[in-house]
């Protein structure tokens, strides 16, 4: 009987799941499909408890114990900005768990059960470990590279991606003798090393603006490993969920990929960010160059009678925590006649949808937000672009210098608009580590200081005008 629960409670928890998958493709439902997620998973949580393998609760209260004291403080207490490294995390336990999982069934059937492993349980369990233990290092070394404790930018050596192959199809070749020669014991365990090392040799040529898609690949190896362990625990809550992280992970990478015009192999094998250590030569032009500090009086001014300003936020602006004081200018300058629209980059700020999520969080309406392709058309007709903390996701390079490694990634025209006035701190480069010419343009203008400051003195300005 209680099987029939626990099976009716993983079909409620899949098909929350998937409302919750789907409730998130839109801003104004996102809110909706986290709750529905979250309420799924706790549904799966008590119905796998429910399970009549369960002889001995005492282990279990003491992981529900540590997961809540590490979960509830990465939730509520890590900062927005520092939200991939937290998610980085998720991933690596997330791994972890199916791994050791993984490693701890093909122990007990090795070594208690003393069963032979059919070759179809052992193609789940070797490719549980496989992605499982790769991730969980790769995970590791992402973490690190965004919180910076290992280092930002790609690490590359002479014949990298021989080495990386190589140790890949190994690891392949291990997994393959397995099935065939599932006692194997010593292979096993040779494969979760090999996998353990590929995970650190896979990022550590991946570094800059590339960083992104690799969080969303790994939250697909994530998936994937996680579905290896429902088949392996004949558990299908696992199957579905995984399915469905493996799946949204690799489409989140294409679309990342797209969004940055970046092929696949590209990012994983070009080593982005590599060339970025030392200026180009273009860079060390712009040495030359001066730029134009502007005063907020003079900036207020253009903003105040401005008939249309374009706001690109970027991650400086998540740094500031100044959603509140933006949204208060914006609403300034539409008081007073002018329209006001926000300008969107898909790879603004340091996750997906970050820019969206903070001016969702005061409220700005959805539909002032307008994605790449719908508002470079307009930035010709606006007489302000106003750059709040954003670099890279402005940077003409990425369209005028084959020479740069930003070449190719679309970005806001934000340099066709009749003025650019750009708030930031100083010149120091955004993320990609690379010199920005529309700094030193004839049409901008650098308001420098903390972008929250700037904006709440230009809000006190306009008020004055
Ligand atoms: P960038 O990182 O290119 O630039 C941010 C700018 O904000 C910096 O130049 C910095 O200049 C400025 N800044 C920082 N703090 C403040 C502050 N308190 N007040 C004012 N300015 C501030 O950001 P973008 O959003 O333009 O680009 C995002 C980059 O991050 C891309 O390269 C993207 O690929 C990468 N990335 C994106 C992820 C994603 O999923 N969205 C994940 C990981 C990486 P200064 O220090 O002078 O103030």
């Amino acid at each position: 009987m209680n099987d029939l629960w626990v099976q009716v409670a993983y079909l409620v928890a899949s098909v929350l799941f998937v409302l919750g998958i789907r409730s998130l493709t839109k801003p104004d439902t996102a809110r909706r499909g986290m709750q529905l997620a979250a309420v799924g998973m706790l549904i799966a949580v008590v119905g796998t408890l429910l399970l009549h393998e369960i002889v001995d609760y005492r282990w279990i209260m003491v992981g529900l114990i540590v997961g809540a004291l590490l979960g509830y403080p990465m939730g509520m207490w890590v900062p927005m900005t520092a939200m991939p490294q937290r998610i980085a995390l998720s991933h690596l336990f997330g791994s972890l768990a199916a791994s050791l999982v993984g490693i701890a069934e093909y122990n007990t059937a090795m070594h208690v059960q003393h069963e032979p492993i059919a070759s179809a349980r052992m193609a789940a369990l070797g490719l549980e470990v496989l992605f499982g233990s790769l991730t969980v290092t790769g995970s590791f070394m992402a973490c690190g590279k965004l919180q910076g404790f290992v280092t930002e930018r790609s690490v590359t050596y002479r014949g990298q991606n021989t080495v990386n192959i190589s140790l890949f199809t190994l690891a392949v070749l291990m997994f393959v003798y397995l099935v065939v020669e599932p006692g194997a014991e010593t292979v096993f365990y040779a494969m979760v090393v090999l996998a353990t090392v590929l995970g650190v040799m896979m990022v550590l040529p991946i570094g800059g603006a590339d960083m992104p898609v690799v969080l969303s690949l790994l939250n697909s190896y994530t998936g994937l490993s996680a579905a290896a362990t429902g088949f392996a625990l004949h558990n299908n809550v696992l199957i579905i969920t995984g399915a469905l992280d493996g799946a949204s992970g690799f489409l989140l990478s294409v679309l990342m990929c797209k969004a940055m015009n970046r092929s696949f192999t590209n990012v994983l094998f070009g080593a982005f960010g590599a060339e970025v250590t030392a200026p180009t030569g273009a860079g060390a032009e712009t040495a030359k160059l001066a730029v134009k500090s502007i005063s907020v009086e003079d900036a207020a001014m253009q903003l105040a009678y401005a008939r249309l300003v374009i706001i690109a936020p970027g991650y400086g602006m998540a740094v500031a925590q100044c959603q509140h004081e933006v949204r208060e200018l914006s609403e300034l300058i539409e008081r007073r006649g002018g329209e006001v629209k926000f300008a969107i980059h898909p790879v603004a700020g340091r996750m997906p949808g970050h820019m969206n999520v903070l001016l969702a969080e005061v409220d700005i309406p959805y539909e002032r937000l307008y994605g790449m392709e719908d508002i470079n058309p307009e930035f010709s007709r606006a007489d302000v672009a106003l750059v709040i903390g954003a670099n890279d996701v402005v940077n003409p390079a990425a369209r005028n210098e084959p020479g740069s490694p930003i070449y190719g990634m679309p970005i806001l025209d934000v340099d066709q608009a009749k003025s650019v006035i750009v708030l930031k701190r100083s010149m120091n480069p955004g993320f990609a580590g690379i010199e920005n010419h529309l700094f030193y343009e004839a049409k901008t203008f650098m308001l420098f200081g903390n972008a929250k400051d700037s904006v709440a003195k230009l809000v006190a300005e306009i008020k004055n005008v």
